[in-house]
């Protein structure tokens, strides 16, 4: 007797563990992984490509509800959209905001203030000075970035019931660096509503899934090599994550044989440049990813590696050096393919 529920206790935590990790040994075949069909939808929105897939048992219609969603967000929190909120709130100085472009705002404060600035929502100043919104770029003078930079000030932006105000003319919100986290976040949280079990988003290498494909094996990301367009640094397996990256290489332009990117350091009011190429976030909260794929790549890799030392937030990364290293740290490790020699980095407490 006491050997047979000695046997069932082995198979329940047989069960348990393999349902929880479920993505690196073969599922169960269910009717919904037998029957899941291959639904996909892509489109041009946020000023980039964005594919999404799911894997559902029936002609679904979660695809249209989900690009709709992001319509809806695009309208809200576009800074460049005149009738956006966020533009709103920026011309007005008052506004009363959805609770998206609320939670998104409150969220991207919350980033400014635990990356000691190198996460600055009130960039904009500096993104128009250099021309990126519009497309006409064009290296400022030093006397013109000391006057954006007098208005890059998150601190003039005070939050109140569903309220925001800006509490100095001419500063300014862009919401760019958090936006597609929030957005891709939110996708995820709409198909779980609609009990897919399978799928992903992309918003133009921002990446974020839900469960693992109906063969229950990983979703597979390839990080974007910055200098070979078509190459990968490396390929990652993830499940239920998010997989965000910033790097210089995404936006830039030229003057003069000098490069200039779409990443302000708001400390300088020029484009960071701390010694990383790129910076991939990974992490179950597309937000967190999102916002900290571009702080830590403005704070260079010392800040960087020492703000996920002390940071009590779930997240793991994948850090490319100007002097070509490869730092990937512990946890992720062992799922990321590549060919170049990867520094693993340890947790020290
Ligand atoms: P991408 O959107 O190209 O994937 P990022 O997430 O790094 O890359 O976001 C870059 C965008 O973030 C810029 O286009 C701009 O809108 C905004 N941005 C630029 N510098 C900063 C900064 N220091 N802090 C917050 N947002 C920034
Ligand atoms: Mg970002």
């Amino acid at each position: 007797m006491k050997k047979t529920i000695k046997y069932f206790y082995w198979i329940g935590i047989f069960v348990l563990l393999f349902g929880l990790s479920a993505c690196s040994v073969p599922q169960p075949k269910t009717e919904d992984t037998i029957n899941a069909e291959k639904h996909t939808a892509d489109f041009f929105a946020m000023d980039t490509y964005i594919t999404m897939t799911v894997y559902d048992a029936q002609e679904t219609s979660v695809l249209e509800i989900a690009k709709k969603r992001v319509l809806e967000l695009e309208e809200k929190l576009n800074a460049e959209d005149d009738d956006s909120e966020i533009a709103t709130l920026n011309h007005n100085r008052n506004a009363v905001l959805s609770q998206d472009a609320y939670q998104v705002l409150e969220k991207a404060l919350v980033y400014w203030q635990t990356t000691e600035g190198a996460f600055n929502p009130a960039i904009h100043p500096l993104m128009a000075l250099w021309g990126f919104p519009t497309g006409k770029t064009r290296v400022p003078t030093e006397q013109e970035v000391k006057t954006a930079l007098a208005l890059a000030r998150p601190d003039k932006i005070v939050l109140t019931d569903e309220m925001a105000s800006i509490q100095q003319p001419g500063v300014q919100i862009d919401l760019g660096g958090i936006a597609k986290g929030y957005t891709s976040s939110e996708l995820i949280k709409l198909f779980r509503q609609n009990d897919i079990k399978s799928g992903l988003v992309n918003l133009g290498g921002n990446v974020q899934s839900i469960g693992c494909k109906p063969d229950g094996s990983p979703w597979k990301v390839g990080i974007q090599h910055p200098d070979r367009e078509k190459d990968y640094l490396g390929i990652l397996e993830t499940q239920n994550e998010a997989v965000i990256t910033s790097g210089g290489y995404e936006r830039f332009f030229e003057e003069n044989g000098a490069t200039y990117h779409h990443i302000i350091d708001s400390s300088t009011g020029y484009p960071a440049d701390n010694g990383l190429i790129s910076v991939t976030i990974v992490s179950p909260d597309g937000t967190l990813a999102d916002a900290l794929s571009t702080a830590l790549y403005v704070m260079g890799e010392e800040k960087a590696l020492a703000y996920w030392q002390k940071s009590a937030d779930d997240f793991e990364m994948i850090l490319l050096t100007q002097d070509g290293r490869l730092l990937v740290t512990r946890e992720i490790a062992a799922r990321f393919e590549t060919d170049m020699k990867k520094e693993i980095i340890e947790k020290t407490a």
